[in-house]
């Protein structure tokens, strides 16, 4: 193995990089993974629900050895207005056995240290704290990286780009669309520490359950996102997250929009006396399936976040779309290999795996949820807030009777929504949200 040339070089040692590491090393091919953080993970950041489907074909059994948090076993979604909350909450005894429903809440310092060992033990050579600066190309075709090192070129077969949201190479390369306010959701989460008794206490949980609580409406001022409590071991994970386009229209600060939510009176029980351990801001892409770019060309595939491929739905999933990605750009280079033509057309296998699998078929089926949110404001605004009202009201107790109250409801409903538009919108919704 030359030290400048290797057959795959990956940019990023996140979860899609790292999903393509492990599968090209463990079939053999030299692959050098290149990441700017101190260690894998270092610079990383999400909610923390990894969904781990394809992390347990890569590793089966991996949750008896990697340092996940708590597999979840309790999902709640709660509707905010300023003074209450309406939920729905799912607790199944289905989900506290292997393999816990593929759901488990993690920190991404600790894991993705843990599974770039599994690429390393594989026969990967992962190096850290560098920096991808710009792509070689030898004509239209991607031969390679630029690092910010002395002699810091690296030439490749085939490069993999799976350097995350923030996708200033797969840009600068008009390989991806550019970011916009209106396909980037911007959240800021904090981790706060309490020993664990105090959240299985809280929580409703026994040793190593997890509850996950999505926050809609009110939550997040009626803008296009959530917020929401993860619990971890011996810490819970408190975040925002909406559009940036939101945050613009409504100039709300998200570090305001998380204080505010800490301090609603339905969830500041849930933090109290959890001492800040981490703060930290990040992007998550939200593009459309329509937007998608070919996500790969001559030389290069796009994987994970830096492709666009997350589930912008309620379902809120990135961490196994990312590891698919990384799996199928791998088996799409083993292919090539062994046509020994890794120009668009003999890459072009990864996308077709892309299509046929669950990741694009979940990705089309939601690709007009965004705009549909942003479209039909009242989802995310008028109709929550109502919901919590009108339950509210109804198990409000005083002296009117029970018909009056029916009555009133009514006419409030009659007051506040358009009958016609509003079935129009279950229609759409029907088919773009659920
Ligand atoms: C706040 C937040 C909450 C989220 N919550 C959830 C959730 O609960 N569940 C879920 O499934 N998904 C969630 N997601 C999405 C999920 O985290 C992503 O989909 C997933 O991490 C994508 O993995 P990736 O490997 O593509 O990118 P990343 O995990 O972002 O990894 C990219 C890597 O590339 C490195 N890198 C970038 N540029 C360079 C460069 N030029 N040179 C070298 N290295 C570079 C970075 O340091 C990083 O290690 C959330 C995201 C955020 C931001």
């Amino acid at each position: 193995m030359s030290s400048d040339r290797f057959e795959v070089v990956i940019v990023g040692a996140g979860l899609a990089g790292v999903a393509a590491a492990l599968t090209l090393a463990r079939a053999g091919v030299e692959v050098l993974v290149i990441e700017r953080g101190d260690f894998p993970g270092a610079k990383n950041l999400f909610g923390g629900i990894l969904y781990s489907g394809v992390l347990a074909e890569l590793v089966p059994d991996f949750w008896e050895e990697a340092p996940v948090e708590r597999h979840i076993v309790n999902r709640r979604w709660v509707m905010l207005n300023e003074d209450s909350q309406v939920a729905l909450d799912l607790k199944s005894a289905r989900f506290d056995a292997p393999p816990y429903n593929n759901t488990f809440t993690a920190l991404r310092s600790k894991f993705d240290r843990w599974f770039a060992a599994q690429a390393e033990q594989a026969g990967a050579l992962i190096i850290n704290e560098t920096t991808v600066e710009d792509l070689i190309f030898d004509g239209d075709r991607v031969a390679g990286v630029r690092t910010g090192r002395d002699d810091g070129d690296v030439l490749a077969d085939c490069v993999i780009l799976a350097e995350g949201a923030n996708a200033l190479l797969s840009e600068a390369a008009g390989l991806r669309q550019p970011m916009s306010p209106t396909n980037r959701v911007n959240a800021v989460k904090e981790v706060l520490a309490l020993p664990p008794e105090i959240i299985e206490d809280r929580f409703h949980l026994e040793g190593n359950q997890g509850a996950a609580i999505e926050y809609f409406g009110g939550a997040v001022k009626g803008m296009v996102g959530s917020a929401f409590i993860y619990t971890n071991r011996d810490s819970i994970s408190v975040g925002v997250g909406c559009l940036i386009d939101d945050y613009l229209r409504t100039k709300t600060a998200p570090y305001e929009l998380l204080d505010d939510f800490k301090a609603h009176p339905a969830v500041a029980p849930l933090l109290r006396g959890g001492e800040t351990v981490e703060y930290a801001t990040k992007m998550i892409p939200e593009d459309s399936y329509n937007d998608l770019s070919d996500l790969y060309a001559a030389g290069v595939m796009l994987v994970g976040d830096c492709a666009g491929l997350v589930n912008p739905s309620i379902h809120h999933e990135g961490t196994n779309l990312a590891m698919a990605s990384g799996v199928f750009a791998a088996e799409a280079f083993l292919e090539a290999r062994e046509k020994g033509d890794f120009s668009a057309a003999g890459l072009a296998s990864y996308r077709r795996r892309l299509d046929a699998s669950w990741v694009m078929k979940d990705l089309a089926h939601y690709r007009n949820a965004v705009h549909f949110l942003r479209s039909n404001r009242e989802f995310v605004d008028d109709y929550p807030r109502l919901v919590v009202e009108l339950i509210r009201d109804y198990f409000t107790i005083d002296d009117t009777p029970k018909a009056d109250v029916r009555r009133r409801l009514i006419r409030k409903v009659r007051d506040e929504v358009a009958f016609f538009r509003l079935v129009r919108q279950l229609w759409q919704a029907r088919k773009t949200l659920v």
